[in-house]
């Protein structure tokens, strides 16, 4: 007789959401946390922190470059920087709090410590063992480094350590030119830091539009950050109050070299599934360690697998999508997760945010397709917050104009461009998305000028 119908390993976005998804569908359902608070990386150490922190240093940014614009006059702020991550710490502490009472509320066990699966329907958490018919695991991932360059916490530092930082610092150098290194690079460029960044690739963002990486690199370099596009970091030499970065030019291999006192190392995340017992129990692993699966089940029957420990973008609310498919498909029903319309939002100024394909990915796929472009410059409301910077590109099919996907760089970027994942989800044309009655002024309207453009022209172009 199992305590549980469902245990689930991991309580970040896919592991809280698909355990809070069980209970409304009557399943008596558990979940095991190592960390003194719910929420996963996401709630703690990831995307509510740091935009926390990008929502304080844009504000300070504002108040410092746009309020006398405005005749907003008077002393700027400075900047207490400890005062800030005790915002952030703040804002973390809320969102953990309403998971625990979500888990409450919906009579969900925090099994409190490490867990491992130790049998077929069975998990071990320090001395306690578990049984369930299904078990979810939902470990998600942790940052990875290079090669060679060991990471302190303190001088060369993961986000984790970037999101609390004692002081802001002099030089900051961010190796890899992702999302996460962009946005805390961006945080600490507002506030004061003189910021180099480090890209393996020749551009930044890969696998985002090709015109949208341009434009914000651009955008960023004018707000003062510095690239250093297609070298190779060979090593980072810590001193005693500085760091050496060491770098090679991949297209002439010259050597290259710059200071900091902090480094900043975000080349990306790799799956975590140390302790779970999955070597024992046979649980297949794909080359780059990520957990195998089909339909979220691993060859091991009743172990399924979500969220970062799997394929697919590391995302929040993929994961997440992925708990409540999960929850829906041990419950009996058919679960499902439309992987063509997961968004990715940069949450930078101006911000970036896409859905669907690239025209790169439409060339490759030999797919005719139109382009109905719209700059923000066009629209006014975007103009009278001094938001003019960026544009909507929305694809369409050739034939039947038909959305497949959509690029944009520009004010509230990742809350517009849900407009066209409702729009993708539910089979729209372009034309029904400039048939729509969009409010005015609003930034919205851009989008449905992108539309216009995909059939006979923008008004405001
Ligand atoms: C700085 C930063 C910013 C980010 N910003 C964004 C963003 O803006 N938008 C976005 O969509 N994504 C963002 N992400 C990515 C996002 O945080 C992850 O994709 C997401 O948290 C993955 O969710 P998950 O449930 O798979 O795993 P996680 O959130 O990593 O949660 C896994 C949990 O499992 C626990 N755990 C692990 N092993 C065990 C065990 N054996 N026993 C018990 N507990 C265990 C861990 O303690 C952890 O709490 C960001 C990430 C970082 C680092």
């Amino acid at each position: 007789m199992a305590d549980y119908d469902v245990i689930i390993i991991g309580a970040g976005p896919g592991g809280y959401v698909c355990a809070i998804r069980c209970a409304q569908l009557g399943l008596k359902t558990a979940v095991v946390e190592g960390r003194e608070t719910l929420g996963g990386t996401c709630l703690n150490v990831g995307c509510i922190p740091s935009k926390a922190l990008l929502h304080a240093s844009h504000q300070y940014h504002e108040a410092t470059h746009n309020f006398t614009k405005m005749g907003l006059m008077g002393k700027s702020p400075s900047v207490d920087f400890p005062a800030m991550v005790a915002y952030k710490q703040s804002v973390v502490d809320q969102n953990t709090k309403g998971i625990e009472f979500l888990f409450k509320k919906n009579k969900i066990e925090w099994l409190k410590g490490w867990g491992k699966i130790t049998a077929k329907g069975e998990v071990t958490v320090g001395d306690e063992v578990h049984h369930a018919k299904d078990i979810v695991i939902a470990t998600g991932s942790e940052s990875s480094s290079l090669p060679g360059v060991e990471v302190d916490e303190e001088m060369v530092i993961t986000s984790t350590g970037a999101l609390s930082l004692p002081k802001v610092p002099k030089r900051l150098v961010v190796i890899g030119a992702g999302v996460i290194g962009l946005e805390l690079g961006s945080v600490y460029a507002r506030l004061g830091a003189e910021v180099t960044v480090i890209e393996f690739l020749d551009q930044i963002t890969p696998g985002l539009d090709a015109e949208i990486c341009k434009t914000l690199q651009r955008s960023l370099k004018k707000q003062g950050l510095k690239f250093i596009l297609g070298a190779a970091v060979q090593s980072v030499e810590r001193l005693k109050t500085k760091a050496k970065i060491s770098y090679k030019l991949r297209k002439d291999d010259s050597a290259g070299m710059v200071e900091a006192d902090t480094v900043l190392v975000a080349t990306g995340r790799r799956p975590y599934t140390t302790g779970l017992g999955l070597e024992e129990l046979g649980v297949l692993m794909s080359p780059r360690g990520q957990i195998q699966t089909e339909g979220w089940r691993t060859n091991v029957d009743g172990i399924w697998a979500i969220g970062d420990t799997i394929s697919g973008p590391m995302l929040a609310h993929k994961a997440e999508d992925e708990g409540i498919a999960v929850a829906e498909t041990i419950a009996g029903q058919k679960g499902h997760v439309n992987y063509d319309v997961i968004p990715g939002v940069i949450y930078t100024t101006p911000e970036v945010a896409s859905v669907g394909k690239t025209e790169q990915q439409l060339k490759d796929d030999g797919r005719a397709y139109k382009v109905g472009k719209f700059n923000f410059m066009g629209n006014a409301r975007a103009k009278a917050v001094f938001a003019g910077e960026g544009f909507v590109k929305i694809l369409a099919d050739a034939e039947t104009d038909r959305v497949l996907g959509c690029h944009l760089m520009g004010p509230f970027a990742g809350e517009l461009i849900h407009e066209i994942c409702v729009a993708m989800e539910f089979g729209a044309s372009a034309e029904d998305i400039a048939r729509t009655c969009h409010a005015h002024p609003t930034f919205s309207e851009a989008m449905r000028e992108a539309a216009l453009a995909c059939g006979d022209g923008a008004i405001h172009a």
